[in-house]
């Protein structure tokens, strides 16, 4: 598996599909997203009930799911940091170690070559989760940042208040950092501005870290399924990717005074 964290609004969604410009990689969204609450349609281009990976797959998908889901998600970011051994019981295990099971077995009956599953869910209460899990050992960690900047507007621009999104940020930031720390675990670090300036060499650091050749060029061979994550972006790979676009959005989005507040903190 390849997890991916970070904040919300990094931009793990266009990696994840980046990283399926590999034939046997395969991504499916994120896992912690609760599918079950919404009709939704597929990045392969159908609906749920014609998309053949989920077509008879997907009430188990949602069954397994659901039911870990209360059992792997710890009250607060306090347990994860100082508790991380202890917070999730063996019950919870099997649950996520059964859910891992069914997944895979149905992207090795489509893709039988398949050698990566990728799962954006960015959250580090989840990847604690598959940490646990018989997995752990094959859990390629990617770290994905992105300047505060940009990445504030991206909350404001949905709605979010403005301190409340920089808080959060800076709080995941920093559990992020010990929760990897203190867990001695390897991973590699992406950051999302280099997308668009320098994805070759992006792709270069991936292949190195995955060892399995990501193309610097995407081109798509339908090894998404993806059913969560951002819309727009969804859209994009279920046509045809057009290619990066700068991430400067943030420039009309902040105000004065809010990007002279970032300037402190970056
Ligand atoms: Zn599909």
């Amino acid at each position: 598996m390849v997890y991916i964290v970070g904040n919300s609004f990094c931009g793990s969604t266009l990696l994840g599909f980046l990283l399926s410009a590999h034939p046997d990689i395969i991504y499916l969204g994120e896992f912690k997203i609760k599918t079950w609450l919404k009709e939704r349609s597929c990045s392969c281009g159908h609906s749920l009930d014609t998309c053949p990976f989920y077509t008879n797959f997907f009430s188990a998908f949602n069954e397994a799911k659901k039911s870990l889901f209360e059992d792997v998600r710890p009250r607060s970011v306090f347990n994860l940091l100082f508790r991380s051994d202890k917070i999730i019981s063996k019950n919870a295990i099997e649950k996520m170690e059964s859910f891992y099971q069914s997944i895979s077995e149905r992207v090795a009956q489509m893709y039988p070559n398949a050698q990566y599953i990728v799962d954006t869910s960015k959250s580090i209460w989840m990847l604690n989760g598959w940490l646990h899990t018989s997995l752990a050992e094959d859990i390629k960690i990617i770290w994905l940042t992105r300047q505060l900047k940009p990445s504030i507007a991206s909350f404001t621009k949905r709605g979010f208040k403005f301190y409340h999104s920089l808080l959060s940020v800076l709080v995941n930031n920093l559990l992020t950092h010990y929760y990897l720390k203190w867990n001695r675990l390897d991973y590699l670090k992406l950051d999302y501005t280099r997308f668009y300036d320098d994805f070759d060499e992006v792709a270069k650091s991936t292949s190195a870290f995955l060892n399995i050749p990501i193309p610097s060029v995407y081109q798509n061979h339908n090894t998404h399924h993806v059913i969560s994550g951002n819309s727009f972006t969804k859209k994009e790979f279920t046509g045809h990717f057009n290619g990066f676009r700068k991430d400067e959005e943030w420039k009309s989005q902040l105000t004065k005074n809010q990007k002279r507040i970032l300037s402190w903190f970056d």
